[in-house]
């Protein structure tokens, strides 16, 4: 935990913020904290700054926001829904590069039992992207949606998602290859372990999607999705 991530309701008078639960225990026995100390801290939805300590017992902290969250990346994330073990790490890690939108799609390749897992839950989903801003000590939650049919999302709604963006789908047998910086606003849709199939490589395709490769290693999805944000 580099920032430790607020609440607007959790603000006393005079910048006064008492910590408990997971927060709490991870100031005392990570940071080993101490009255004086000062640490990173950060209101969600809005500005970051420093916390010190004015007491160990119950913890409490005097805070002061000044600065502004990180820049975000300009890149809506259409990802088919990975493993339930890979999904938090993932959102989690994506969540830490800044992107601010993300959609968690099917594909035929995308087994079903996955949607029926717990970590699709708002609680766990919702909980991996503050551990993400935690991570990269930024204040601002990425939306995320679920949409649980492929053909309807992609013919009735990507498209207008992706409008005035550069819009990709990262597919290993691609032709085009991925350039190795990318700017502006990006659409970046990310294939199951099992890959896109043909059908829905054209489909994407049908709506502006450019098909491009990082290369010949066929990489695992966390991998894919840091490479190409990576280049951003
Ligand atoms: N067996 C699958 C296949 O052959 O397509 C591999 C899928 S890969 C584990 C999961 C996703 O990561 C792919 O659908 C793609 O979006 C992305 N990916 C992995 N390696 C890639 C590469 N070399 N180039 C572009 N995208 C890649």
């Amino acid at each position: 935990m580099n920032l430790v991530l607020l609440e607007e309701d959790e603000l006393g008078a005079a910048g006064k913020v008492r910590l408990t639960g997971r927060r709490r225990e991870h100031v005392l026995a990570v940071h080993r904290a101490a009255v004086g100390d000062a640490l990173t801290v950060g209101l969600l939805g809005g500005k970051i700054g420093r916390g010190t300590i004015t007491s160990l017992d119950p913890l409490e902290m005097e805070i002061a926001l000044i600065d502004d969250p990180p820049p975000p990346l300009d890149v809506t994330l259409v990802l088919a829904l990975p493993r339930p073990k890979v999904l938090n790490r993932v959102i989690a890690g994506a969540t830490s590069l800044g992107v601010k939108r993300i959609y968690l799609i099917n594909a035929w390749r995308v087994e079903k039992s996955y949607w029926k897992s717990p970590r699709l839950s708002e609680e766990n989903l919702r909980e991996q992207r503050i551990l993400g801003l935690e991570q990269a000590r930024d204040t601002i939650l990425p939306s995320l949606e679920l949409r649980r049919l492929f053909r309807p999302f992609v013919e009735e709604e990507l498209a207008s998602i992706a409008r005035g963006t550069r819009a990709v789908v990262a597919h290993p047998y691609a032709a085009s290859v991925l350039p190795s910086v990318l700017s502006g606003p990006m659409t970046l849709a990310i294939g199951p372990e099992g890959g896109f199939i043909a059908k829905e490589i054209e489909s994407l395709q049908a709506i502006g999607f450019e098909a491009m490769t990082l290369g010949p290693r066929i990489l695992r999805v966390e991998t894919a999705v840091t490479a190409i944000l990576g280049r951003m």
